[in-house]
């Protein structure tokens, strides 16, 4: 292993020899990004960005290297919707006309509601800069880059697999000895893995993020199927290199999906037997989905707004969405001149105990924001999280208050843009409950262990986590494999291993 720097990367590649770089996860888990060369190919794995820190302090990380002007890429692959694996495809893929580009059915499907969604945020943070007296921050992709790159996926420029209904192998013609495989990886909808047996024998394997159970609208997977890796022989490769995530590499699920179903069924039937009403701040992609569908499996009736909205028919499908609202069982905010007067109506329960989905689960901007506003201070509600609470963000802030003693001072600061695109603090009086669910997308300890093992890999890189979560993976496989373990690696930011 060799610490580099970006700028010698180009005599890397020019050296002959195989290897793997991380470009981006400057703090562990952030911007994913995984240059590999391979006999004398360049494959660029996903290229995200992070967000870091909260509200009007937040700054976006991006893997080194712009663009990536100047290296030459053969192909690129993308491995889910998710922003720190995916939003800057579009200027890199726009600016590597030379590549060949893989990305899923569903992933595109999500990612036009994610860019048309990126490219708002940016008209706002624009207004706001300006209203501000300040420059407008500097954008990589403006509205005619996301037309461009979506009318070129449209026309079949790029290589759209539909994992989510069967795993597909690719080979092409001018790149005899090469076959590419990609498998659902059960993390969100378009989501995968990716195969590639190269033209020496060997097997390389990129886990993507990776969930081994179930959650409402994807099945897990626990480990790659025998006949997709029959469908190349894969087994048989002379050497198989696995580039694992390791998220949750230090932990192991507590509560069962059932456990915490019924809990959070109590938590819901208790609220509105007192009176109250629940709000449930999410991400809009693959967790709203999964938390509307699950309310409904639990017999209540779902208020949904934000991004949601747009991301339920994705992930759910437009029929049953359809038919949801036609029976009453979802409502959806409706945007115009009573958008503020539904969020009240909402709030205090007006539309009957129906809980609210909305976006963004950190609570520091968007649609959530506003029904906190008039929800937190009721003591009969409840503030209720889904997933992981972020370092700093109004979410974990809610949850510190909530654990301390009672006494006086517990409001949290919130930030809403106003009207006219100023951001204005609000302080918000917090007198509702709070619970928490750990519904991961990812696998944990011991489905990462079974998938890894099953696999039976030569070499394993560890990537896209924290120190914490490599040890804990490690020393898992290290225990579990014993003599037999092979070499563990952390992939970490601009480490280059070669192989
Ligand atoms: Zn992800």
């Amino acid at each position: 292993m060799q610490e580099i720097r970006y700028e010698d990367l180009a005599d890397h590649l020019a050296s002959g020899k195989d290897f793997i770089v991380e470009l981006g996860e400057q703090k562990g888990i952030g911007s994913s990004s995984l240059l590999v060369r391979k006999c004398e190919k360049t494959f660029l794995i996903d290229r995200g960005a992070a967000f870091e820190g909260i509200g009007t302090n937040k700054i976006t990380t991006f893997p080194v290297g712009g663009n990536l002007e100047e290296i030459y890429i053969d192909l690129m692959i993308f491995t889910h919707v998710h922003a720190d694996h995916i939003l800057q495809i579009v200027p890199t893929v726009l600016m590597h006309g030379e590549s060949r580009v893989v990305f899923s059915k569903k992933t595109l499907e999500e990612l036009k509601i994610v860019l048309a969604d990126s490219l708002s945020i940016q008209r706002k943070e624009a207004k706001k800069a300006y209203y501000s007296g300040l420059p407008a921050p500097k954008a990589e992709f403006n509205e005619e880059d996301v037309a461009t790159f979506l009318a070129r996926a449209e026309a079949g420029f790029y290589e759209i697999v539909d994992t989510d209904e069967e795993d597909e192998w690719i080979t092409f013609e001018d790149w005899p000895g090469w076959e590419f495989g990609f498998t659902f990886s059960g993390h969100t909808k378009g989501a995968f893995i990716s195969l590639i047996k190269s033209p020496d024998g060997d097997g390389l394997v990129f886990s993507g993020d990776l969930s081994g159970h179930n959650q409402e609208t994807t099945r897990g997977v626990k480990t790659l199927s025998e006949s997709f890796l029959a469908m190349a022989e894969f087994r048989k490769c002379r050497r198989i290199i696995l580039v694992t995530e390791a998220t949750n590499g230090n932990r192991d699920i507590e509560e069962s999906q059932e456990e915490m179903d019924a809990r959070l069924k109590a938590v819901l039937n208790e609220t509105q037997r007192k009176g109250g009403h629940a709000l449930m701040p999410v991400f809009m992609v693959n967790r709203g989905p999964n938390i509307v569908t699950k309310l409904v499996r639990l017999g209540f009736k779902v208020f949904v707004a934000g991004g949601v909205r747009k991301t339920l028919a994705v992930e759910v499908g437009a029929d049953i969405v359809e038919k949801w609202k036609a029976d009453g069982t979802v409502m959806f905010i409706e945007n115009g001149p009573n958008y503020s007067s539904q969020i009240k109506a909402a709030s205090r329960g007006e539309y009957g105990f129906r809980p609210i989905v909305t976006s963004s689960a950190t609570l520091d901007q968007g649609a959530g924001v506003e029904f906190a506003i008039e929800m937190l201070p009721v003591p009969e509600n409840v503030l209720i999280s889904t997933g992981h609470r972020f370092d700093g963000s109004a979410m974990k802030e809610f949850f510190e208050i909530k654990n301390r003693p009672i006494g006086p001072g517990h409001t949290i600061v919130l930030n809403r843009m106003d009207r006219d695109f100023h951001s204005v603090k609000h302080a918000v009086n917090v007198r509702c409950g709070g619970h928490h669910f750990d519904y991961s997308a990812h696998s944990d300890r011991k489905e990462l262990v079974a998938f890894t093992t099953n696999l039976n890999p030569d070499i394993i890189f560890i990537k896209h986590c924290t120190e914490d979560g490599f040890n804990g993976l490690e020393s898992a496989l290290r225990s579990e494999l014993r003599e037999k373990c092979p070499p563990i690696s952390r992939a970490r930011h601009l480490h280059l291993f070669e192989f």
